[in-house]
């Protein structure tokens, strides 16, 4: 006798009770000696540690949650890692907050300590939400990019990379934010549109008279290097060449003919200065222009700009508007919408500036990543693009120290005799320079004991570009290569440019492999309003508060269902409710199937005497099986969620169990083999559908095969249950047409008696049935007894002639006429 379920789903503790037990039982452990299944290896991205797990990353660790489960249920060692992103800006924007410190008030070491204890706080609370979103993670797997542990691995590979000679220190323009007063690389450059002001200023020609440039950075011109015209451009081809005056300076400078300058922008003639942007760095360098400072770290005026120096750009640019209207330069200003480059993280607009920076070399490899990144399998597959269109575009390789402090420091010291550059030693690592002394007695080249350590540090994404090498176990492990190149990576689209863009070519760069076979791109989660979603708009929601109301599995619902893999997909409530409302529906159908076959013995092989519905729901289920297994191998997660559901609940609930519970209930009327037979077809297809599901909805579907099934199936749960494969000779397209045409009849007559407010089980005195083809009547007359159970029918008749009556949806030859 099979236990019961009971009445009260309760579904919240069905889930706590279930992510802590499997937990306990280590059931997503990989298991390194195992060397008969297949492995499957997901990159899981490690989180920044910003302390929230918010809805986007809900969407993204649902899907690659729904690979491992699914994966795992084919029969393969899935690897499923987790580490923590924990490095960088945000955390030591918060310290400095918090503490009233700036980073350099205190020493080093103190500050790390700081931004750790918030870290570990952090994680804490997001560690919770991945694992009440139930995550088939394995935690014995975790790891944190702060830990010397991870330094180890990052260090290492810098110092690979160095001697492969993809690293090196150059004087080049970077991305610099003046606020977080750091390099920052073109991945981390976000673009707007502001209103800005062009403004029409003349420059003295030496030979008499004026030129006029139009600019909307007049701030820059004391580091103005030329005046630059289109060589084609007819007004100004007598001034190539001649010498013109900067403005407020003493200083000349001449005229050149560039391609690059639009005529049709302002006057025709522009000033270049060093830099006002990208476009002016590419001038400088072709026409091997000199290089004028005039903006700092912090965003101030420098000196080389006279009067105007320790001014911040903004106040500048009015006080020299105001000098140059006094002497009669100014001509006029018109508004203009310009593209803006803004730091990712604090939005403040970014300047050029030259400094002292590591770099890796990383356009060199762009041919290999495109070459790459067209052997890997994208889902979905037009994502491929985002990735090397972007390869193409980086103009600069990667500037990969920062001048910040919560990081992973660059292996490297300096003499500070000869300058000579001592790199750290594998076995050095992992070693923080600021700290430690190198393991030398002496420098290599001139022999001088002084040594002076490297201040900047590492880019966030240099901690974690190299995650597929790590997860496999690189470098400590001899069999790493079991596991890579990952299986999968996941990532959102919005950081393809980094992520996806930066594993690539480290991995490249160090191994000469691709990192990932395949990538999983999600889109974004918009808004309750469908706008991006942002706390300001008031259109934001807190994924624990999801969670907290309709738990995990209606969560994971509304992640997959929301649209298509890869789209941006809006956060809505309905969704979250209907997916709730379903489990609840999916609930009460199995403790309804549960009674019925309370004494059913699945271990009868006897042969089952299945009726035509019987069949026909054997032959759907076999048939979504199919559809659903393609749509989780494609990873289109919203087709596999969205087949399932409909087939549970409309056709399996409404329809099948609706059709079938009169031969359940009286078997003294239909005969006990036709009852087992109804018996066997509610527990096979209510098995397919919680295996179907149990990706997806991962505990309810366990609460269920425990008590239900795991008796007779013997798999200690559902997600490690084998995955069914659809059985081809179950599937017959005549039978399902039969079954169709009588459940749209049993619906039709549904319809009919609710439509006459009439409770569904008022007896019918007589049905006379027009099928209106002699192949109708048969498939009609083989289903009576279904059809008459169901709707309670006395005298059923059925005759091939078309007649009148009421019309059976989708079958206009079909009518009934109906008398109670
Ligand atoms: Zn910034
Ligand atoms: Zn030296």
């Amino acid at each position: 006798m099979r236990q019961s379920l009971p009445k009260d789903s309760n579904i919240l503790e069905i889930e706590k009770k279930w992510q802590s037990k499997w937990e306990e039982t280590g059931a997503y452990r990989f298991d390194w000696n195992d060397l008969e299944r297949p492995v499957f290896s997901i990159d899981t991205p490690p989180p920044y540690t910003s302390g929230e797990f918010h809805i986007g990353l809900v969407l993204n660790w649902t899907y690659f949650d729904v690979v491992a489960r699914y994966k795992r249920m084919r029969g393969y060692n899935v690897h499923f890692p987790q580490g923590w992103d924990c490095h960088g800006l945000p955390v030591e924007v918060v310290v400095e907050k918090a503490n009233k410190i700036k980073k350099t008030d205190v020493p080093p070491d103190q500050f790390r300590k700081l931004c750790m204890q918030l870290v570990e706080k952090n994680i804490e609370d997001m560690k919770k939400s991945i694992m009440r979103l139930g995550c088939s993670i394995d935690w014995s797997a975790e790891y944190r990019t702060m830990n010397p542990d991870y330094w180890r691995r990052t260090q290492l590979s810098y110092i690979l990379l160095y001697n492969k000679g993809f690293i090196y220190r150059g004087k080049h323009p970077v991305n610099w934010c003046p606020r977080c007063e750091t390099a920052i690389a073109d991945a981390e450059v976000e673009y707007d549109t502001r209103n800005a002001e062009l403004h029409y200023i003349k420059f003295k020609l030496e030979e008499g008279g004026f030129l006029e440039i139009a600019t909307t950075r007049p701030e820059l011109i004391p580091a103005c290097v030329t005046v630059a015209v289109n060589p084609n451009d007819e007004r100004y081809a007598k001034y190539v060449g001649k010498s013109i005056q900067v403005p407020t300076t003493d200083r000349l400078v001449k005229i050149i003919a560039d391609e690059m300058v639009d005529p049709k922008f302002g006057t025709g003639a522009v000033m270049i200065c060093t830099y006002g942007d990208k476009a002016d760095v590419k001038t400088v360098i072709k026409h091997d222009l000199p290089v004028i400072m005039c903006i700092d770290d912090k965003g101030r005026m420098t000196q080389s700009t006279g009067k105007y120096a320790g001014m911040k750009s903004e106040e500048a640019k009015k006080v020299m508007l105001a000098d140059l209207k006094t002497q009669g330069l100014v001509d006029k200003a018109e508004p203009l919408t310009q593209e803006v480059s803004l730091c990712w993280r604090c939005r403040t607009p970014i300047e050029i500036l030259e400094r002292e920076q590591w770099f890796m070399k990383t356009r060199i490899l762009t041919d290999d990543v495109e070459k790459n990144a067209l052997e890997i399998t994208w889902y979905p597959d037009y994502m491929k693009h985002r990735l090397i269109d972007w390869a193409k575009s980086l103009e600069w390789d990667w500037v990969i120290s920062r001048q910040r402090v919560f990081a992973t420091p660059i292996p490297i010291w300096y003499c500070n005799n000869c300058n000579e550059i001592i790199l750290a030693k594998p076995e050095w690592v992992p070693i923080d320079p600021r700290t430690e002394k190198p393991k030398i007695d002496k420098c290599p080249k001139c022999g001088s004991k002084d040594f002076r350590p490297e201040r900047d540090v590492l880019d966030t994404w240099f901690d974690s570009s190299i995650t597929c090498a790590v997860h496999a176990g690189w470098p400590d492990r001899k069999d790493w290569h079991r596991l890579f190149p990952a299986s999968m990576h996941p990532s959102g689209v919005d950081i393809i440019r980094t992520w996806a863009y930066y594993l690539m070519v480290r991995h490249l760069a160090l191994f000469n492999e691709k990192p990932y076979q395949s990538c999983l791109i999600n889109g974004m989660v918009l808004g309750t309003d469908g706008r991006e979603m942002h706390k300001h708009l008031g259109n934001y929601v807190a994924s624990l508060e999801v969670m907290s109301k309709y738990g995990a599995d209606a969560t994971r619902q509304w992640a997959t269902a929301g649209g298509a893999t890869g789209s941006d997909i809006p956060f809505r409530w309905p969704d979250v409710e209907y997916g709730w409302r379903f489990l609840i529906k999916l609930w009460n159908a199995s403790r309804f199937v549960n009674d019925l076959i309370a004494d059913f013995e699945m271990n009868d092989k006897s042969e089952h005497a299945l009726q035509p519905l019987d069949k026909w729901i054997l032959s759907k289920a076999e048939r979504l099986t199919k559809k659903v297994t393609e749509a989780l191998e494609r990873c289109q997660f919203n087709i596999a969620i969205e087949e399932t559901r409909n087939f549970a609940w409309h056709v399996f609930c409404d329809c099948y169990i609706e059709a079938v519970k009169d031969r359940l209930y009286k078997p003294e009327r239909y005969g006990e083999e036709k009852r087992k037979a109804a018996q066997y077809t509610l527990y096979t297809v209510l098995y397919r559908i919680l295996q179907l599901l149990a990706p997806i909805t991962p505990h309810v579907t366990e609460e269920i095969y425990q008590i239900m099934y795991a008796g007779d199936k013997g798999c200690k749960s559902i997600n490690l249950s084998p995955w069914p494969t659809p059985d081809e000779k179950l599937v017959d397209e005549e039978i399902e047409k039969h079954g169709d045409l009588i459940v749209a009849l049993i619906n039709e007559i549904r319809r009919e008696k609710s439509g006459k407010h009439m409770p569904l089980n008022t007896p019918v005195k007589r049905l006379k049935i027009y099928a209106g083809s002699k192949d109708f009547a048969k498939i009609i007359a083989e289903g009576k007894e279904d059809i008459c159970g169901t709707c309670k029918i006395e005298n059923f008749e059925v005759v091939s002639q078309k007649g009148d009556g009421r019309e059976v949806a989708n079958y206009s030859d079909v009518h009934f006429v109906m008398e109670c």
